[in-house]
């Protein structure tokens, strides 16, 4: 039942000499999935955080790291002042210094560096703040006139392959319909309840990722949805699904693969959907006829029947959708995952119908800023020394693993200062930690902007920035809609201010107009956002003072009505006007243009002599209820629900290791080490093991060589960079190897 909106229609409101004002997370720390929020404050402190009834997103619930804001934003240890580094690098010596000489020091440094080895020397590197993505990249190219931005992590192993893959493939993101696209939600009479979700290597209930939060599963369950869940974790939701496929990291390819057989050999595909509307059926069909359920059972570690009756009942269920996880993009294989994946929707014609998959474009624009804005501007001689440019194409950024290769040994040429902003490689996604720290290292000048001090500023900045967490900003929740997720749009309210901390877009704006004026005419954030909003047809103050979300005209079937391409034909915004089941343009750059299953690089299969040594295979990155990657590690609160980091064993395997629960193990591999605390369960296979990721300790000391902790327990030291996909996306943070052994007193 849905709580009620005191206030509707208004943004900020006075209760009792307390000012409430109506906002939504959607930038650091914790999250970017848009939650409403309403935020207690007075006299520049916030007192406490409650859901927004009003928000049809969140209706009023808020997970434990929203609710920890105002212990994150007043936090002893935020930092509030720029520092510039006085000592050697990692020793922790700082002085402050004022916006104006942090300004003043980047502009010199920049200077210098592109005059002596071109602005290319310059790479920036963002995190997942969905706020920063697209100023980040203005910054980039328009400020620095770099073509060198991307996230520090091997394969871009996040939510890029996908926003890649799925304009391609179908003109726009898709994603799993459970009412989002409409104010009323469940009510809405053009919505029907999905008979089925298949829920594949995500756990929403604890992560929400991504503007998809987990309580609509349980909404659509309690309408009657049924669940497949393929997770090699048996989570809440496998334990709710009529079928629990528990999969050999890695595999989800061949899988998806024998399920398309399945449905194609027995004739359970939507053939009307196929013939009008497909393109590539019948390669696809020839190359799923090589993945027998029998043949994917070795592969997969899943029984055949199993395979043959999820495929079934997911074909047979009208509508039904798929939710997926980052799990995908975290293997070798991953870009085929995402074709094999979305040929599931497209031949049981599940897509952009109502409970299907739904392409969230809205009916009445395109994107809100466009992708990689400023690109444009990029002269075409500097969008050709794009690093990773000629080996990927596909790849639109810098490659993040010929970037750290160029950082350390300058070619194809110098790389010479970083900008890091709102990430942290060292302790977070970067692969190979040590190798990520000795690229920094390598640099003549590092900028880094957070809100904490972390392993990454400590051991390589030069210059620290202090920045706003989302309570402290003005922003829009406005993402590029032609690649991205779906949502109404909405403002990000200021409430308070920390110290002289400033948002990425103060930032950003404030930098970029020293850097180049012509390319940053606006005069302060407002009328930048104004600028960003001009297709909606509100200013950024009009959009905040209707207080409620806008959302936009949805329509199901567009593909029928002409509403997604350009010229207003039926069909799809592809390169031939259909949903593409193989990929002409993927075959033009060298790829294979139809999915195909990829052993990882390493494995009990494609290595079997190094799995003598380490043979356990290794998973790694489910989410945590209170902690965001590696984020909120200073919060008492939600450290005492996460004190430590924590490694999956079954039973059998910790009783053959000599394991028990509570133990600390190492965890090792040829590359590294580190340890976690042993928690042993049946929820996992005994060929498994799941290490979690993101582990750094602010209790500990700062400076080198401790960096917080930060090589104590970070299982990236066992991930190398270099062993990304052919397209230059995905790497196999999820299916590596390893053995364990309990700490002994050493
Ligand atoms: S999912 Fe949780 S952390 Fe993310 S915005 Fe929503 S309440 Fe906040």
């Amino acid at each position: 039942m849905r709580k009620t909106d005191t206030h509707p229609g208004e943004w900020r409101w006075e209760e009792d000499g307390v000012t409430i004002t109506r906002t939504i997370a959607w930038s650091g720390p914790g999250c970017h999935s848009q939650c409403g929020l309403l935020v207690y404050s007075k006299d520049n402190r916030v007192l406490k955080v409650e859901g927004d009834p009003a928000t049809p997103y969140s209706e009023g619930r808020l997970c434990l790291r929203c609710l920890a804001l105002p212990k994150v934003v007043h936090h002893p240890d935020r930092l509030t002042r720029p520092l510039k580094r006085v000592g050697q690098r990692g020793e922790g010596k700082w002085e402050q210094i004022t916006w104006d000489e942090a300004y003043g020091l980047i502009i010199e440094k920049t200077r210098k560096i592109q005059a002596q080895y071109g602005p290319e020397s310059i790479a920036v590197m963002m995190g997942t703040g969905r706020n920063i993505w697209h100023i980040g990249a203005k910054l980039a190219y328009t400020g620095f006139g770099t073509p060198n931005v991307c996230m520090l992590f091997s394969g871009l192993s996040c939510y890029a392959p996908r926003l890649r893959v799925m304009p391609i493939t179908q003109g726009f993101f898709c994603v799993a319909d459970c009412s989002q696209m409409f104010p009323d939600r469940f009510d809405n009479p053009a919505w029907k309840v999905p008979e089925c979700v298949l829920v594949w290597g995500n756990n929403p209930l604890v992560s929400n990722p991504d503007s998809f939060m987990g309580w609509w599963l349980v909404e659509c369950m309690k309408r009657g949805s049924k669940l497949i869940v393929v997770d090699p974790r048996r989570t809440w939701l496998a334990t709710k699904a009529e079928t629990w496929l528990q999969i050999r990291p890695g595999t989800d390819a061949a899988l998806a693969l024998a399920m398309i057989n399945v449905i194609i050999e027995e004739g359970l595909y939507d053939k009307e959907f196929v013939e009008k509307w497909t393109f590539g059926f019948d390669k696809l069909r020839e190359r799923a006829r090589q993945y027998t359920p029998d043949k994917v059972e070795k592969i997969t570690w899943i029984p055949k029947e199993k395979i043959i009756e999820a495929a079934r009942f997911y074909a047979n269920s009208k509508p039904a959708a798929i939710q997926w996880g980052v799990g995908f993009e975290q293997a070798n294989s991953g870009i085929s995952s995402i074709l094999a994946l979305q040929a599931l929707w497209g031949i049981t014609g599940n897509l952009d119908v109502p409970g299907g998959n739904i392409i969230n474009k809205p009916t009445t624009f395109r994107e809100i800023p466009p992708p990689l804005w400023g690109r444009q501007e990029l002269s075409s001689e500097l969008k050709k020394k794009r690093i990773g440019g000629k080996e990927y194409p596909l790849v639109p950024m810098a490659q993040p693993d010929i970037l750290i290769d160029a950082m350390l040994t300058g070619k194809p040429y110098p790389i010479k200062m970083a900008w890091i902003q709102s990430s942290n490689p060292i302790a977070c996604m970067g692969a190979d930690s040590k190798k990520t720290l000795q690229a920094l290292e390598a640099m003549d000048f590092v900028v880094v902007a957070d809100l904490f001090m972390t392993p990454t500023a400590m051991a390589a900045a030069d210059l620290i920035l202090p920045v706003s967490s989302a309570l402290e900003r003005d922003a829009i929740r406005a993402e590029c809609y032609e690649t991205a997720w779906w949502g109404p749009i909405r403002t990000v309210n200021k409430v308070v201010q920390v110290g002289e901390c400033k948002s990425d877009e103060e930032i950003i704006l404030e930098l970029g107009k020293r850097l180049n004026p012509e390319g940053f005419p606006w005069k302060n954030v407002e009328e930048m956002l104004d600028f960003l909003l001009q297709a909606t047809g509100k200013s950024f103050k009009e959009l905040r003072e209707q207080g409620a979300p806008r959302y936009f005209p949805f329509e199901y079937r567009k593909y029928e009505k002409g509403l997604l391409r350009a010229d207003g034909k039926p069909g799809f915004e592809t390169e031939n006007g259909k949903f593409l089941l193989s990929v002409p343009y993927f075959e033009k750059i060298g790829l294979d243009g139809l999915p195909y299953f990829d052993e990882p690089p390493e494995s009990p299969f494609s290595t079997p002599e190094l799995a003598k040594e380490y043979p356990l295979v290794l998973t790694t990155g489910a989410r945590h209820w209170g902690l965001f990657s590696s984020e909120q590690r200073q919060i008492p609160e939600l450290r005492e629900i996460h004190p430590n980091p924590i490694t999956e064993i079954h039973p059998e395997t910790a009783e053959k290791y000599g394991i028990k629960d509570g133990d600390w193990i190492w965890i090792e591999n040829m590359r590294g080490k580190c340890k976690q605390i042993a928690k042993v369960t049946a929820s996992i296979d005994k060929r498994v093991v799941h290490a979690q990721h993101g582990w750094w300790f602010p209790e500990k000391p700062g400076p080198a060589p401790s960096l917080f902790g930060v090589f104590e327990s970070n299982i990236n030291l066992l991930v190398p960079y270099g062993q990304q996909g052919p397209s230059g996306y995905c790497a196999p943070y999820r299916c590596g190897i390893c053995r364990i052994r309990k700490v002994q007193e050493e």
